[in-house]
């Protein structure tokens, strides 16, 4: 049961680039913020390695490195950091109740979730041993450093056929895993993928082991569900696109989420369908999940709860 209870005007679930952006946001505008981390403080940045596409970096940065310079900025400001997990919600308000870690209650009149989305991995133990090492999740964020050499990428969804093709751009060549005889991918990601010479599709083919030399990946045992085939395919680079999984479990019945679970935000906005709550970042958004368009969504959702908290203020003085 709830022990402590707290009232703010302004909670932020979440520390990825939404979270803190929000942050920043909601500071200056005097909302006195709080914002509870998650598990993960700093959010799935920290989890890589260079960060170059960010603008503003002009050499690059580390992703644990630049999630510390938001985290100082968004304390710069005011905003009030706390480490814990939201364990359940009730948003029939507003006010909303927030439950923080089974015995914290914070009552909000706004809550902004940026709660991000975590990526889907095989589960192998060499593959966490080489992420941020030659493994990686986004082609987008880390294909770069792997210009000219070959690379290999795991699933057959839009995803990996998005990523195959960009990767194929970079890279000398992808080779591409798919584990049953056919795509997931829509008809016209696929046709790109099989109109892109250098991608080489691999059918009926599992992955069981990254191989490295200890620090980086040099290729891939790949297993043929088919012909039973055990084989080596040598590559610097290996991704892992089969699908991510936005952190919204606890938002379920309350907030609307497309069947698989992200938030649904009304277009142009970061509004939910309940008054006073927010939605930013991965948690909303399975297209484009860059760091930059999460605080991109985390500036809109601080805007839009300063704009709601305005309103309501004025119609109860009216
Ligand atoms: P999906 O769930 O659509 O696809 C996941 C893929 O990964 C499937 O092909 C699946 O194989 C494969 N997979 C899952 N687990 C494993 C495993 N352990 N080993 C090997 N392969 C595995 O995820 P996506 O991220 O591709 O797409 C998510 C949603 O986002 C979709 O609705 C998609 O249409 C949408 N999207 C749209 C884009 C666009 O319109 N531009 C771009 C990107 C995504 P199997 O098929 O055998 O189950």
């Amino acid at each position: 049961m709830s022990q402590e209870t707290e009232h703010v005007q302004c909670l932020i679930i979440g520390s990825g680039p939404a979270g803190y952006t929000a942050a920043i946001y909601a500071a200056r505008a005097d909302l006195k913020p709080v914002l509870y981390t998650g598990i993960v403080p700093g959010g799935q940045l920290t989890q890589t390695t260079d960060v170059e596409n960010f603008p503003g970096y002009a050499e690059g940065i580390m992703g644990p490195e630049m999630m510390e310079d938001f985290r100082k900025q968004a304390e710069r400001f005011g905003t009030e950091i706390r480490f814990g997990y939201v364990t359940s919600v009730d948003f029939s308000g507003p006010p909303h109740t927030v439950v923080i870690d089974e015995h914290k209650t914070i009552t909000a009149d706004t809550v902004i979730i940026a709660t991000g989305a975590s990526a889907k991995w095989l589960g192998l133990e060499s593959e966490q041993k080489y992420n941020g090492f030659g493994v990686s999740a986004c082609a987008v964020c880390d294909g770069f450093f792997f210009k000219g050499e070959e690379v290999a990428i795991v699933g057959a969804g839009d995803t990996a056929a998005e990523e195959a093709t960009y990767l194929a751009k970079l890279c000398s060549k992808v080779h591409m895993l798919v584990r049953r005889d056919e795509f997931r991918a829509s008809k016209a990601m696929q046709n790109r993928v099989l109109n892109t010479h250098n991608i080489e599709i691999h059918y009926n083919t599992e992955t069981k082991e990254i191989v490295g030399n200890g620090q980086n990946v040099t290729g891939i045992r790949v297993y043929n569900n088919k012909t039973t085939e055990e084989s080596v395919i040598n590559v610097s680079g290996f991704f892992v696109a089969i699908g991510h999984k936005p952190n919204t479990d606890i938002f379920k019945g309350w907030l609307d989420m497309d069947e698989t679970g992200y938030l649904i935000t009304k277009p142009g906005t970061a509004m939910t369908n309940i008054e006073g709550v927010f939605a930013c970042g991965d948690a909303q958004d399975k297209i484009y999940r860059q760091a930059v368009t999460a605080a991109g969504t985390g500036c809109m959702a601080a805007l839009e709860a300063e704009r709601y908290l305005a309103e309501k203020e004025f119609a109860e003085t009216e």
